[in-house]
């Protein structure tokens, strides 16, 4: 029997056998010619992924925490307002960051498994001059997906910046950074992006980088300081050698792949699987009667699932179960609901017979935990959405 467990957490994921070649190939120098290439060309790819031609990448050893932060610390400056845009974990811990560069931070919250009230957010903007609004794409805790087009819409009539944390849905959920006027779209490595951990990414519009260029005082984050990176960034791609910070050759490298590898799918057949991918375990959850922390399934994620357990049933049960029938799931992670509900992540490189197997592999847990239900059932509402 094979001894591999498939990984469906929401990051990291499963991936391509390519991308973990690049990662494992000999350590090249920084500044040698094949690795320039790749590294160029991993920054003229992620124009296209963001779909922001105007758009400057960035990319920095670190996780997305990192990319929100390279956001925080280049835009902001004290006691410029900020309006955060909350729909669980990953919100709050914006409203966090922004703090620590002495924002006057606002949190608009959701109701917990709901969206953004856009005419709350326009009210927000007309009463106030905000400097910067934060949204996330896909809120991890949650599950919840906000639609990034009518805020990006609004951060442009009102001349806010729009930062979009786009870590659990870039290269997976729809984005149009440029049509939809975001101003800095951001990710991390590990998720529908494909590469292991360790890589900040984020793409700059050119609003955001005059906002940078327009401050009056230093960035207060050495690390993160875009005046350090630009340089960087605009060398490698004009294919000339440059140093700031030792770059993480093989993650670049890795990533390089992958990013020809989404851009071989393409942009709208890879929204279109993942939305695919979303529906049919989505569609599986329901039919296996479990609830789902989104109130709406109109606005539940793509790349994630967020179910809860059956009552009677906890995460200490169920989820030893399912691994050992062939599936990792995540637990909860928003505070106030943590023990309630569990995770699958369904992005990047991801199949249909992933999916598959893993309801599969939930059914067997679930019947294993002594839930009652007719065997196949999830299975079978998940294949109708995959066979269309
Ligand atoms: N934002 C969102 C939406 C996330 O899902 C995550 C990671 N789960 C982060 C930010 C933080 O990313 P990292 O863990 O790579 O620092």
């Amino acid at each position: 029997m094979k001894d591999r467990t498939l990984l469906m957490i929401p990051g990291p994921i499963e991936f391509e056998p390519a991308v973990l070649q690049a990662l494992g190939a000999p350590t090249t120098s920084h500044v040698a010619p094949d690795f320039i290439e790749a590294f160029g060309q991993a920054l003229e790819r992620m124009r296209e992924v963001w779909l922001c031609p105007s758009g400057q990448p960035f990319v920095v050893a670190g996780s997305g925490t990192l990319a929100m932060d390279m956001a925080g610390a280049n835009l902001i400056e004290p006691g410029d307002k900020a309006l955060v845009l909350s729909t669980g974990y990953f919100g709050e811990r914006y409203a966090e960051l922004l703090s620590r560069y002495n924002a006057d931070v606002t949190v608009l919250s959701a109701p917990l498994g709901g969206t953004i009230d856009l005419q709350e957010v326009e009210r927000e903007l007309r009463a106030n001059t905000y400097k910067l609004m934060t949204i996330t794409h896909v809120d991890t805790s949650t599950g919840v997906r906000v639609d990034p087009q009518p805020l990006g819409a609004l951060g442009q009539q009102y001349g806010v910046l729009t930062v979009l944390d786009g870590v659990c849905s870039l290269a997976g959920e729809e984005l149009r950074q440029e049509e939809w006027g975001i101003d800095v779209a951001l990710t991390a490595s590990q998720k529908a992006i494909g590469v292991p951990p360790g890589l900040a990414l984020l793409v700059a519009g050119p609003r955001a980088m005059a906002a940078f260029r327009s401050r009056q005082m230093s960035v207060g984050n050495y690390y993160a300081d875009w005046s350090k990176w630009l340089p960087i960034m605009e060398a490698y791609e004009a294919r000339r050698p440059s140093y700031f910070g030792t770059p993480a050759v093989n993650l670049i490298c890795a990533l390089n792949v992958s990013l020809g590898q989404i851009l071989d799918e393409g942009m709208e057949p890879r929204f279109a699987r993942h939305r695919r991918l979303g529906g049919a375990c989505q569609a599986a959850i329901a039919a296996l009667g479990l609830g789902q922390v989104p109130l709406d399934p109109a606005i539940a994620a793509w790349t994630l699932t967020a179910p809860t357990y059956p009552a009677g049933i906890s995460g200490g049960d169920l989820l030893p179960k399912v691994k050992a029938a062939g599936a990792i799931l995540a637990g909860g992670l928003h505070l106030e609901i943590k023990a309630t509900y569990f995770r699958i992540g369904h992005m990047g490189a991801t199949k249909a017979g992933d999916v598959l197997a893993t309801i599969g592999a939930l059914e067997t847990g679930l019947r294993g935990c002594g839930y009652e239900f007719e065997p196949g059932v999830g299975v079978a509402a998940a294949q109708r959405v995959l066979v269309g």
